[in-house]
This record gives C-alpha cells, structure tokens and sequence, in this order.
C-alpha cells in the first residue's frame, strides 16, 4: 500500500470514527485521540468550568497552582481556568506579574516581525463574521496575479519585511492548491535590491493531508489555522454553509498538517465570537492534545479579537471581551504553555500592544494592509476587500522605532526554520534555555540590516545605540565576538548571518 493510499484509508477510518461519535452523544476525553471530540471533549470543558468556578476561591489552591507555573513549566487546562475563574486581585497580580516574568526569561526583550499577505478574498463559505463570506454581495471580490503577487512582495521587501502570514479564502475554484503553491514559489523567488521573503507561514482552509504535504514540499514555515471557536454547536451556526462548517475536518486540521509532516503549527481562537471561557479552555485542550499525540505543542497561539468590516458589525456578537479580560488571557496562556510564542495583528491598537508585550506576545505584525493588493495600492472609498480593519495603523517604520523606544528588540529573524530547527528540534533547545544564545544575535543581525536598508535617520539612531549595548548582552564570549564581526559585514553590505 503507498503512502498515499495508507493515508487516505487512515482520514476514512477517522472519518467513520468521527461519524460514530456524532451518533455518541457521549465520547470520552482522551488527549491522545485523533477524533475531534474525543480531545476537544464538550463535557471535559464543561466539568473544568465548574471545576475552575468552585475552586476559584479557595487561595490556598490558587497559589499552589501559581506555584507550579513559577517553575515555567506551563499548567493544564484545569489549572489554568482555575486562575481565569478567580477575581482575587492578589492572584490576579502575581498572573501578570509571573507572565512579565517567563516572557522576560523565554524570549528576553526581542520581538519578532512579520506582514500578513491577502492573495485573494474569494470564499465559498458562509463565516458570519468575516466579510469574505460568500454571501456577501459588497465587498469587492480581487484574487492576485503572480505578477501581482510579485509588485506586492517588493512592496514588502521595500518596507523591510522577511517573514509573511498568507492569507487566502476558501474557493476550490479560484484558490486552488495550485495557486498557493506556485504563490509561494513566486513569493520565494523574489530578492528585490537587498530583499527576500525568508520565511512564508500559511493561513489557509483546513485540507486533506496530501495538500499539507505539497504545503511542506513549498517550504512553508508555519501552518496557521484559527480555530475560531471550539464549541461545536455554536461553530456550526457560525458557519452555516461551505466545507468549514465541518467542525470535526477543522478541528482536526492541525494533526493533518503534522500527520504530513508540517512541523510547524499555529492556533488560535477569534475571541468575541464565543464564550471566551469555552475557548480559553478549548484552545489549552488543543496544545495539550497535539502535544500528547505528536510531541510537540503548537509552535504559535494567536489571540485575534473580532474587529469592524464591511458587512461586519462587532456589536453583533455579544461575547465580546473587554482589555481587562483580553489581557488576563494572554498572561495566562503564557504561563501555561511558556514556549509557545504569542502573536498578536494590527487589529489591536499600540496602548493594548504595549500592554500585550510585557505579558506574553512574542511576535507582532507592522504595517500591515489587510486588503488584496493592499501594499502596491491603498483601497480608494469605492473598494473593499479588507477582511477586518485595523486599528494599528502605523508603518513599519514606526512599529520599529516605538518598539526600540520601549527596549525592545525589533527582530526580523526567520533563522530556525532555515537551519531546520522546527517542531521537536526547536522545542528541546528552546526547553534547554539554549535558544536565548542564537535568537538574541539573530534579532541584533537582523535588525543591523533593517537599519542599513530601510529605517529612517531616527530609526537608525536609536537602533544602533540599541545594538551596542544589546551586543555585550549575548552570554556567549564567541558568539559575541561572531555577532560583531558579522555586524560589521552587515554594515559593509553583506547580508543573511545566522547562528
Ligand atoms: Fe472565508 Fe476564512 Fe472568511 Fe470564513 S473566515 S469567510 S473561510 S476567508
Ligand atoms: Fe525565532 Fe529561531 Fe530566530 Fe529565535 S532564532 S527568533 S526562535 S527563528
């Protein structure tokens, strides 16, 4: 039997499988399992609810639970909801105060850069929340050429980007795989004066495991997927119609990718749309499940909020969550899973982003458009295809002198995926405290290049008396001593060092 067949019977199996539990209206949590409800068990979240609610007040158990995670070793799903459920704002403060901590200790002050990319917003399903949905007559519908695939990462390349999200809707007709895939070798293939796109990571619909394979043959670097919401039933109504109205083909998606090798996974939950508690839980039993059953957790966890859009209106969704809430969400999944980086878009503003920063967001997008065709053109008032609207609206240039302004490092480093430290191999130097040694002069390199082809004078300034100081921070003596001398090939027109 070939691989392909061995794999196409193992999808039939589970897919029998995921019938017979549709017809079970009780399937048992089990972590390991590759059936959706099985690890994303409906009565598991239920029974942690309550569970979290009932222990929530009892301190003694709180600070056990605060305990555990000072060892940085992350807390389960029961744990952490312990502390959501609790309004205690002793507990409360030591959350954000242990979260400024571990994000301090595991990723230090870098932050890492990345553009999101629209190659086309046609979309065949019925997402009530987004704008490409395929009912929706007024938004204006554009799928971009190679040609135009190729002005747009020049477009990027000339802002300083070298890492990009994908984003495409569904449409077998008009996005085929095809289309991503020669999309990607274009994106590739393009190194405009000093420029290159060195990492693509791909959003794109939940597909069979021979198209993640063909995604991993592109050279991917992380396959990303919002869940949206993990509630079943809830999710079937928020996606009436098209294939994503499966909740079990979605929810499994992610072990698809890993099943074909794609290392390299990103979750995430659009929150807003559903009970955030449901989803909070929801997104910890995902990361614990890919973890038990592949050995290794998501690579990213994303935390995008719904946002205003054509035909969109947040206020449609009661289940909105304000910054307070926001905020205690992102500082406790980054205490239960502290090796997993964190990324948050432009559709939050720069006060909630600075906030995001000190609690656990590792990577954030900058100057993003999220229209097609966005970077080459501004939408005029006529037009628009944007999926979501942004409410950081600043360049590039400004995100990297903002985050050098608040000591960070702006980091445009995409040298694990190129080295081929991804999913396991990654996960046990980041697990040693051993990344800390190659990422550290990787954002200092990375951002020396920025500065030499991109940055404004001030940018330049602040950016150079940053890496001066931040170079004699590397532990390092050989590593510093490397770091200089391909700082100063950087300066003299050379380019891509990486440790
Ligand atoms: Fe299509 Fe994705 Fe928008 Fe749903 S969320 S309508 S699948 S683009
Ligand atoms: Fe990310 Fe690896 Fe670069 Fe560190 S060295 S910033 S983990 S790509």
């Amino acid at each position: 039997m070939s691989t392909n067949e061995r794999q196409s019977t193992k999808e039939a199996e589970r897919k029998v499988n995921r019938t017979t539990n549709d017809k079970n209206p009780c399937p048992k949590y089990d972590r390991k399992s590759s059936v959706a409800a099985e690890f994303i068990n409906h009565d598991e979240i239920l029974q942690t609810l309550e569970f979290g609610k009932d222990k929530s007040k009892d301190k003694k158990f709180l600070n056990e639970i605060l305990e555990k995670a000072r060892e940085g070793k992350g807390l389960d799903h029961r744990e952490a909801y312990t502390l959501l459920a609790s309004d205690d704002e002793d507990i409360n403060k030591e959350i954000f105060k242990l979260a400024n901590e571990l994000k301090l200790k595991n990723y230090g002050n870098r932050i890492v850069l990345f553009a999101p990319l629209y190659l086309s917003n046609y979309c065949i399903n019925g997402c009530v929340y987004c704008p490409y949905h395929g009912q929706n007559k007024t938004i204006t519908r554009k799928k971009l050429t190679q040609e135009e695939i190729k002005e747009e990462v020049i477009a990027l390349q000339d802002m300083g980007h070298k890492r990009l999200a994908l984003e495409t809707g569904e449409d077998p007709v008009n996005n085929p795989i095809e289309y991503v895939l020669e999309s990607i070798k274009t994106i590739y293939s393009i190194h405009h004066k000093n420029g290159d796109i060195r990492r693509v990571n791909v959003n794109i619909a939940a597909t069979t495991v021979e198209n993640y394979k063909k995604l991993k043959d592109a050279g991917i670097g992380t396959y990303i997927l919002f869940q949206e919401t993990y509630h079943k039933d809830n999710y079937e109504m928020l996606h009436p119609t098209g294939p994503k109205h499966d909740w079990a083909y979605h929810t499994e998606a992610m072990d698809r990718a890993m099943e074909a090798g794609i290392d390299d996974v990103g979750c995430g939950v659009l929150f807003g749309l559903n009970n955030y508690e449901y989803d909070f839980i929801g997104l910890l039993m995902h990361a614990e499940h890919l973890e038990a059953r592949f050995g290794v957790g998501p690579h990213t966890i994303s935390v995008p909020r719904i946002r205003p859009a054509d035909d969109i209106d947040p206020d449609d969704f009661d289940n909105s969550i304000d910054d307070e809430i926001f905020s205690k969400i992102i500082a406790l999944i980054r205490i239960s899973a502290p090796y997993t980086g964190m990324i948050m878009s432009t559709r939050e503003g720069q006060s909630m982003r600075e906030k995001a920063l000190k609690i656990g967001i590792s990577q954030i997008s900058g100057g993003s458009r999220t229209s097609v065709g966005g970077y080459v053109e501004e939408e005029t008032e006529d037009e628009n295809s944007a999926q979501f609207e942004t409410e950081d609206k600043r360049t590039l240039d400004e995100v990297v002198n903002w985050l050098l302004e608040n000591k960070y490092i702006p980091s445009f480093c995409t040298a694990c995926y190129r080295e081929g430290r991804t999913g396991d191999r990654f996960m046990t130097l980041v697990k040693a405290g051993q990344i800390s040694n190659v990422c550290h002069p990787n954002a200092l390199m990375t951002l020396q290049e920025y500065l030499n082809d991109y940055a404004s004078e001030d940018t330049v300034k602040k950016g150079m008396a940053l890496i001066e100081q931040e170079v004699e921070n590397i532990k390092s003596e050989k590593v510093t001593e490397l770091t200089k001398k391909y700082l100063e090939e950087i300066r003299n027109g050379n380019r891509d060092f990486r440790f």
